[in-house]
């Protein structure tokens, strides 16, 4: 992403077409020799629930890592709510970011990870509401107001005193969910969220994250091996084979129709 100093931007979007609300222009990341993504193009709409799949070291959580920040593509853009993540524009031409601005659009995502990451010396409520009060500047009252809305959501408002280790794994990722919502982030990343939870868990925490998104407010990317839950709650699936995207569509395309041999044999292992 270096050579970026003098890049020219592209022309306006086209007339007519709804604004994406991440897109990824050409991205490439390479970690030394391994090209991890390839030239990726993928546009998310607002409020669309994009779900990847794909199997394992195929690129899926290097994509939702960059949305992050946490990781930089080797080539290529990415915008956010129309927002540059690497660069700025100035006279339209792209300079690298900087930590200011980058901080502005990482604010824009929030994400849950397969570990849930409270912080385990902190009740609920304060889990919930740290970030808030720090980063967005509420009020103790605005962010608890806030906190309880969102844990209601997940069903844990009884929950607001107590401490992460008396809560099960569901339970503590149900809160990390909250905890992200509690941020009303523009775009909402899950990555692998029930892999590291016991099977009987799995369930209440895919239900709190379909009920949210069958409110339909939020833009959700979902990486997930549950191929049911993709085709509940996904607009749309993405094949991700070798840092590529090998086939796309609705669930039904995707899970019932697929062209490509390697989404078939992908496929098989899950029934
Ligand atoms: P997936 O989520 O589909 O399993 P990842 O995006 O985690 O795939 O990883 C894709 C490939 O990139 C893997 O081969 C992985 O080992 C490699 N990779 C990911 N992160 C790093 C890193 N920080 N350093 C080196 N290699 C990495």
């Amino acid at each position: 992403m270096v050579e970026t100093a003098s890049t020219t931007l592209d022309a306006a979007p086209e007339k007519g077409r709804a604004e994406p609300i991440v897109r990824y222009d050409k991205v490439s990341k390479s970690f030394g020799n391994v090209h991890v993504l390839k030239e990726l193009d993928l546009d998310v709409q607002p409020n669309e629930k994009l779900a990847i799949i794909g199997p394992s070291g195929s690129g899926k959580t290097t994509i939702i890592r960059m949305l992050m920040t946490l990781e930089k593509p080797t080539s290529g853009t990415i915008e956010v709510d129309s927002e540059l993540l690497w660069h700025k524009r100035v006279d339209g031409k792209l300079i690298p970011a900087d930590e200011k601005h980058l901080r502005k659009v990482r604010g824009k995502i929030g994400m849950v990870f397969q570990q849930y990451n409270l912080f385990p010396h902190m009740t609920i409520m304060r889990n919930c509401i740290t970030a808030p009060v720090h980063v967005l500047g509420l009020s103790k009252e605005e962010a608890e107001e806030r906190a309880v809305t969102m844990l209601e959501k997940v069903g844990l408002r009884d929950k607001v005193d107590a401490y992460p280790s008396q809560l099960s794994g569901g339970q503590q990722q149900r809160v990390a969910i909250a905890r992200a919502l509690v941020m009303q982030p523009k775009v909402m990343l899950f990555d692998e969220v029930t892999a590291a939870l016991d099977p009987e868990l799995v369930g209440e925490v895919l239900s709190v994250i379909k009920d949210i998104a069958s409110e339909g407010k939020t833009t959700m990317i979902l990486i997930t091996h549950e191929m049911e839950f993709a085709r509940d709650v996904a607009d749309r699936i993405v094949f991700l084979d070798n840092g590529r995207i090998g086939e796309q569509g609705t669930p039904g395309d995707v899970l019932e129709n697929p062209k490509s041999e390697r989404l078939q044999s992908f496929l098989k292992r899950f029934r």
